[in-house]
């Protein structure tokens, strides 16, 4: 192979990261971190302006979301992936029922699966790179999907199933937030972290919640069940109504999340993320389906994920080789999910990346794969 391949400077996207979470922080926001200080870095989480900090990134998810009333963001410390433990004690009640085409849908069904005083999850599962659907059904009591399914690059309806009575959907929105489309009134429950379309560090959870799931918090609080503090919602809710959380958070994360929420927000809030990612999406699949070393993985077309693009690659374009070259010139991230095993490509494109950054990326593969075939 040809590890000395030097891509020319002006074929380059001008910011190279394109990983699918933590993904691109923009200028602004590391601004933001520095012009925090001193008044809100190295300051306590418990006076006025870091209370002021979780406010406006309650507001700015509120706007961005018009939320309607009723409904609250809440957050808390350890992530989406705490978040499934914290659903798993606080939301659901007897039985859930899970979709799992990939990685991250499979991991909260077996958290809810493994806990002993919930009745055997049912889970709906789809091969990778196809989608599965919510099946209404009786006992159930939360339905739970991934809005996209960042291991694999498909992206599912958000709606809520016909015929469920007063069951919650809860949607695990970490790599859809702030990228895709969202009808919040489709949820009960959406979820998700700080480090992928927002751009800031892991670390923290988000949901909106509705009024029938801030009810089931409530209710199953005050039941007998033992619920550990850190993962009890009805104690996130009740700080989060104070602009607080139990323990401490990472301020820095919610300083980069205010500042890319405000950006989002001023130039045109959903409209303007969702226009931008789509026309990410519209550039890469586009390039995939025409270069004849490429091609789409996830082939129903409406599942094909506006923000995480997953594209296979024939057996005689090395993705390892490609990503080897593309990273030694800063272009990073862009390697499959380790468990999918496959000769392929996964692309983030959440808001912050710039489409003609995308073009730039697929020219310069182009520009390599011509090069490294010859
Ligand atoms: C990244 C991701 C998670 C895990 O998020 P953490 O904050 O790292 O726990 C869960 N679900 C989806 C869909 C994700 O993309």
């Amino acid at each position: 192979m040809s590890p000395e391949l030097v891509i020319p400077a002006d074929l380059l996207p001008r910011d190279g990261r394109f990983g699918s979470g933590p993904s691109r922080v923009r200028d602004a926001q590391v601004q933001a971190i520095v012009d925090s200080q001193p008044r809100i870095l190295g300051t306590s989480h418990r006076q006025a302006p870091v209370k002021d900090l979780v406010g406006a990134v309650r507001a700015g998810l509120s706007a961005f979301y018009s939320l309607p009333d009723g409904y609250e963001v809440i957050l808390g410390n350890g992530g989406s992936t705490s978040f499934w433990d914290a659903a798993t004690f606080s939301l659901v009640e007897r039985r859930a029922q899970h979709c799992a085409f990939g990685e991250f849908g499979a991991k909260f069904a077996k958290a809810t699966a493994s806990a002993p005083f919930l009745e055997d999850s049912d889970v709906i599962e789809a091969p990778a790179g196809d989608i599965a659907v919510p099946r209404p059904s009786e006992g159930i009591d939360v339905y739970a999907w991934p809005h996209n399914e960042t291991s694999t690059g498909a992206m599912a309806p958000a709606v809520r199933p016909d015929g469920i009575g007063d069951a919650l959907t809860v949607i695990d929105g970490t790599s859809a937030a702030g990228g895709l489309t969202l009808d919040v009134t489709q949820a009960d429950v959406y979820y998700f972290a700080p480090q992928k379309s927002f751009g800031s560090d892991g670390g923290l959870w988000l949901a909106l919640v509705s009024p029938a799931a801030i009810e089931r918090i409530g209710r199953i609080a005050a039941s007998d069940r033992w619920i550990p503090a850190t993962l009890d919602l009805a104690t996130a809710l009740e700080n989060s109504r104070a602009n607080q959380t139990l323990n401490t958070p990472a301020v820095a994360t919610l300083v980069m999340m205010a500042e890319q929420l405000r950006w989002l927000n001023e130039n045109g809030g959903m409209a303007f993320a969702t226009g931008r990612t789509s026309e990410s999406a519209r550039r890469i699949y586009q390039w995939a389906d025409a270069a004849e070393y490429a091609e789409t993985f996830v082939t129903r077309t409406s599942a094909r994920s506006s923000v995480v693009a997953t594209v296979d690659l024939l057996p005689s374009v090395d993705s390892s080789v490609l990503r080897t070259i593309l990273r030694r010139q800063g272009v990073v991230d862009i390697d499959p999910y380790r468990k999918l095993g496959r000769n392929q490509i996964r692309v983030g494109m959440f808001p912050a990346v710039d489409p003609d950054d995308v073009s730039a990326l697929t020219s310069s593969i182009d520009w390599i794969v011509e090069r490294l075939r010859t």
